[in-house]
């Protein structure tokens, strides 16, 4: 008993598991997985606007003013033009919030990079492996890791050549890190923000279906184990039978089983009328209730005769026909059941004088019927014995005062009725 019912928790646990173990996993995958792809994309793209941004800084310079970089008492000349003091970089910064710098070889000349005190980075140096890369090498240089003036900087160096190719210097295209890693902050929220909230649904949506599968589970189980019981009244939810899917079908076995169980176990397999056991039980509970009722004990008068004559599958025609016309008869006030060969038990739920009109109804109708059999007619006839009883008499007496009524009838000649009260 109790390693079944570990094992029902554990179903239950491994549908949980089952449905949210996926989701959980996939959602972080799509967040690990999704953030390190806006990571490497937005990265590129800062890269991009850069590269993009020395160059054009680059080709400004050199298709407005002719001549090559030079750097005399203190000024940077292009040409004949000192640019020292060109606005063009603070203009760029603010528009696009990027850092310029010119450099004269290693020494920043014209710069908008400044700490947070306001001190100008001009007159610094570059570090040493960007003074390798770009003006000892002669390549370009990008780092997401720079300090700048003591600043934290993403930032690309491209090399300044004079028309004889010589580098001279270099230029400087940067953003603060921090505002850098602000923007990818806002975008990664918002999808870790978004990807969170769908997973969530996605848990609760199927917690809900998976709750509601373990629940239908247990209906089905509860009812089984109440058969197992041996109590065969119970039953199905009918939110199982709304079911369109396995479940639903294996409710459905269910309950189909349960009715042919509840039929073998109740009925006579030959006439379909209640067996013996089960009317004794409807008598008792019908005793219960406390209402009037009256046993009518019958028995088919020269049955051997019929079945030496006939044959034994007549003699069964014979019993089955006559089974419902009993079941006919008794339909809607009361029930029948085969007591034994060919011996009925007739129970009405109705008082003395009604039942006693019903069983004249049933004695006519035996009489009426054309009991033919493979061509041959055959002569069926029915004694009855009749017992109201009062409250007081246990349903047991009832039925032994009918039998005896019954043997009172086969002795006076059969084919009649003998009503206890009369005797
Ligand atoms: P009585 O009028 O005194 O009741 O005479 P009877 O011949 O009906 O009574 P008896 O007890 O002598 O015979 C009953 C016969 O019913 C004997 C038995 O073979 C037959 N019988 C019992 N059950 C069945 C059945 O299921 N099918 C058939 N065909 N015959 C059955
Ligand atoms: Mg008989
Ligand atoms: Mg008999």
């Amino acid at each position: 008993m109790l390693k079944r019912e570990k094992k029902e928790k554990s179903i239950r646990t491994r549908m949980v598991g089952m449905v949210l173990l996926p989701i959980l996993v996939l959602s972080l995958l799509i967040i690990f997985i999704g953030m390190a792809l806006l990571y490497r994309l937005y990265t590129q793209s800062i890269r991009n606007e850069l590269t993009a941004t020395t160059n054009v800084v680059l080709d400004c310079l050199n298709l407005t003013v002719r001549g090559d970089y030079a750097y005399e008492s203190g000024m940077l000349l292009k040409g004949d033009l000192n640019i020292t003091d060109s606005t063009m970089l603070y203009r760029v910064q603010e528009k696009a919030q990027i850092d310029i710098t010119i450099f004269w070889q290693d020494t920043r000349i014209l710069s908008t990079v400044s700490n947070e005190y306001g001190v100008s980075a001009v007159g610094t140096r570059a570090a040493k492996e960007v003074i390798e890369a770009v003006l000892e090498r002669g390549e370009c240089y990008y780092s997401t890791n720079l300090d700048i003036n003591g600043v934290p900087y993403i930032g690309y160096y491209m090399p300044i050549k004079n028309a004889d190719g010589t580098i001279v210097g270099m230029i400087f295209a940067g953003k603060k890190t921090n505002m850098v890693y602000q923007g990818i902050k806002a975008v990664m929220l918002w999808f870790v923000g978004i990807s969170a909230a769908a997973s969530i649904l996605a848990v609760i949506i199927s917690s809900v279906y998976s709750n509601r599968m373990t629940s239908d589970i247990n209906l089905i189980n509860s009812f089984l184990k109440t058969i197992s019981e041996g109590d065969l009244t119970v039953n199905l939810d009918k939110r199982i039978a709304c079911r369109k899917d396995e479940l639903g079908r294996i409710g459905e076995y269910a309950s189909r089983m349960r009715t042919d169980l509840k039929k073998m176990i109740e009925r006579d397999p030959l006439t379909s009328l209640y067996n013996r056991r089960s009317c004794n039980n409807r008598l008792r509970a019908l005793e219960n209730t406390q209402s009037e009722y009256t046993v009518v004990m019958c028995d088919i008068d020269w049955f051997k005769k019929i079945n030496d004559t006939y044959g034994h599958d007549a003699g069964d025609y014979v019993l089955v026909t006559l089974s419902k016309l009993i079941g006919e008869n008794v339909k809607g006030c009361g029930f029948a059941s085969r007591w034994g060969g060919e011996e009925f038990l007739l129970v009405y739920q109705l008082a003395h004088d009604e039942a006693m009109q019903k069983v004249r109804l049933m004695q006519q109708s035996i009489r009426e019927y054309d009991f033919t059999y493979e061509g041959k007619a055959i002569q069926v006839s029915m004694t009855f014995g009749v017992e109201a009883g009062n409250g007081s008499v246990p349903y047991e007496r009832r039925i032994s005062l009918a039998d005896g009524n019954l043997y009172v009838g086969k002795n006076n000649g059969r084919d009649q009725i003998i009503d206890g009260r009369a005797v």
